[in-house]
């Protein structure tokens, strides 16, 4: 169990999660990424632009 680093709220893991794995934030739908399973940790995941380039 960790919090999300928005807003605060309690982040518990699903069962099988892994680091890197994508998560939303059920209380602000912040996108998280896991960065640690033992302490749990996660960080505000980095916006995904999808930037094709030209
Ligand atoms: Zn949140």
């Amino acid at each position: 169990m960790t919090e999300c680093p928005i807003c605060g709220a309690e982040i518990a893991f699903a069962q099988g999660t892994v680091v890197g794995e994508l998560l939303e934030c059920a209380d602000c739908g912040s996108e998280l990424e896991v960065t640690g399973l033992d302490p749990a940790a996660v960080t505000e995941a980095p916006e995904t632009e999808e930037d094709w380039g030209e």
